[in-house]
C-alpha cells in the first residue's frame, strides 16, 4: 500500500458486520489503495479501530455505540493522515449488500426506496441485511455529498439454471417465501474467474472453470464460459462446504431434531449452525492455522475436522466436473485457499487420472501474486488467485456512478 496526496476518484468500500466495519479507500482505476482498516466490537465497551494510510497502523481503542459512531471515527483517523474524506472527491461509497434476494442483480445506486427494499429483503438474510443498512445509513448520514452504491452478494448467481437453483419442496411455498438458492461470495466468484482468464491469457466465454472460494465463509462454484452454473451456498451462506463456523450441508432432519427432542429454540439452532459449526464446531478452532498446528502434534480432533472438510470440498469438486463436463481451470482464492498448502495438495490428491496434477514445488510458493501451481502436463490448470472483493465493489460501484 503507498500513501496518496490525493484520495480523487477514489471509492470508499464498506463491509458492515453486526459488530464489525471493514473498510478500504481505493482507486478503481490505479488500483491504489490509500487507506483501509477495521473497526470491531461495535457496540462494546472495548471496540477499537486498527487503520493503515501512509504505511503506517494504528490501533485505537475507544468506545464505538453504533455503526455511526464507527463511520465517525473513522473519518478522523483518515482526516489525521491527511485525507478529508467529505472533501477529497470520492467517486462512490460502495457497500457490500449480502442478500439482493429476487430484487437485485445488479449493482445498484442507493435510494430511500433501494435502502426500504434491502430492508424488505433482511428477512431472507437476518445476520447480515440489518448490518449493511446500518453501514449504509451511517455513511449516507456522514458523507452526504457521495453517491452510495449497493454490490449485491448474490447478483453473479442470479442466472443460476433452474435446475441448480430450485429445491424440490412445495412450489407454493417456495414461491411465497422466496425460497430459492441464490449463492453468495458472488463479487469474489466473478473477480477471481475473471482474473484467471487474464492469467491464463485466454477468453472468459471459452472456458470451464471451478472456483473455490475457501475463507472463513467457504463455497465453490462451476463457472461455464463467465456464467455460473452451480454454487454450493444456496438460500443462505449456510449451504454447501464446511466452513470456520457454519456446518455447511446437513440433513434437514437435524434441525427438526434439534428442536423435538434437544429442544433447541429456533434461534439456538441458528446459533449452533452458524457460529458454533464447521471447524470450530469439529475441533474448537476455526482457523486454519490454529487446526494445522494441532494436527502437527496428533491432536484427533484437529484431524477429524480437517479430513470432513477436505472430504466436503472433494465431493463438490467431483460433482462439479461432471456438471462442466469439460474443465480448464480449478482456481483456490480467500485465506485457506491463498494460504494453506496442505489443503490445495489434499483437495486434488490422487486426481490425475482426470488430468490434475499438482506441482509440489509450485504449491509450496507463498506470494500475493496470481500463480499456476499444477505441472506444466497437468490438462487442467490448477491456480492461487488472490481475491480483491473491495477492488471488485470500487469498481462495479465507480461504474454505476458513471452510467447513472
Ligand atoms: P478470509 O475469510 O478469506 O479472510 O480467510 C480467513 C481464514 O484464512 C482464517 O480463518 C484462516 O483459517 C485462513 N488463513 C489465513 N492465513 C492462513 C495461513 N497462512 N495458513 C492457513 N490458513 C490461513
Amino acid at each position: 500500500m503507498s500513501a496518496s496526496s490525493s484520495a480523487g476518484g477514489a471509492v470508499l468500500v464498506l463491509n458492515a458486520g453486526s459488530s464489525s466495519l471493514k473498510y478500504q479507500l481505493v482507486h478503481p482505476e490505479t488500483e491504489e489503495v490509500s487507506a483501509e482498516g477495521i473497526a470491531e466490537r461495535i457496540g462494546d465497551h472495548d471496540s477499537s479501530i486498527t487503520h493503515t494510510q501512509g504505511g503506517k497502523e494504528v490501533v485505537e481503542t475507544r468506545a464505538m455505540p453504533d455503526h455511526l459512531a464507527a463511520v465517525e471515527f473513522m473519518m478522523g483517523l483518515f482526516a489525521e493522515g491527511g485525507i478529508d474524506l467529505s472533501a477529497a472527491g470520492l467517486t462512490a461509497v460502495g457497500h457490500r449488500v449480502v442478500h439482493g434476494g429476487r430484487t437485485f442483480f445488479h449493482p445498484t445506486r442507493i435510494t430511500a426506496e433501494v435502502i426500504s427494499e434491502i430492508d424488505r429483503i433482511s428477512t431472507l438474510a437476518p445476520l447480515h441485511n440489518p448490518a449493511n443498512l446500518v453501514g449504509i445509513e451511517a455513511a449516507r448520514e456522514l458523507l452526504p455529498e457521495v453517491p452510495s452504491v449497493a454490490v449485491f452478494d448474490t447478483a453473479f448467481f442470479h442466472g443460476l439454471p433452474d435446475s441448480a437453483a430450485t429445491y424440490a419442496i412445495d412450489r407454493g411455498v417456495a414461491d411465497l417465501h422466496a425460497i430459492r438458492r441464490y449463492g453468495f461470495h458472488g463479487t469474489s466468484h466473478q473477480y477471481v474467474s475473471e482474473q484467471a482468464a487474464v492469467f491464463l491469457g485466454r477468453d472468459l466465454a471459452d472456458i470451464n472453470q471451478i472456483v473455490l472460494h475457501l475463507g472463513n465463509g467457504a463455497s465453490a462454484s462451476a463457472i461455464a464460459g463467465g456464467q455460473p452454473i452451480d454454487t454450493t451456498m444456496g438460500m443462505t451462506p449456510l449451504e454447501g462446504l464446511v466452513m470456520g463456523t457454519r456446518s455447511g450441508d446437513i440433513d434437514p432432519g437435524i434441525v427438526l431434531h434439534l428442536n423435538r427432542v434437544a429442544h433447541l429454540s429456533v434461534d439456538q439452532i441458528d446459533t449452533l449452525l452458524n457460529k458454533q459449526s464447521g471447524l470450530k464446531g469439529l475441533c474448537g478452532e476455526n482457523d486454519f492455522r490454529a487446526i494445522t498446528e494441532k494436527m502437527a502434534t496428533g491432536d484427533a480432533s484437529a484431524r477429524k475436522a480437517y479430513d470432513v472438510y477436505i472430504h466436503r470440498l472433494r465431493r463438490y469438486l467431483g460433482a462439479y466436473m461432471i456438471e462442466l463436463g469439460r474443465v480448464d481451470a480449478i482456481t483456490f482464492t480467500a485465506g485457506v485457499g491463498e494460504n494453506a498448502v496442505s489443503v490445495r495438495a489434499d483437495a486434488l490428491a490422487g486426481l490425475e487420472t482426470y488430468g490434475i496434477r499438482i506441482d509440489p514445488q509450485r504449491n509450496e510458493i507463498r506470494a500475493k501474486h496470481a500463480r499456476q501451481i499444477s505441472a506444466d502436463d497437468s490438462t487442467i490448470d490448477v491456480l492461487v488467485v488472490p481475491t480483491n472483493e473491495e477492488l471488485a465493489i470500487a469498481r462495479q460501484s465507480a461504474a454505476v456512478v458513471a452510467g447513472s
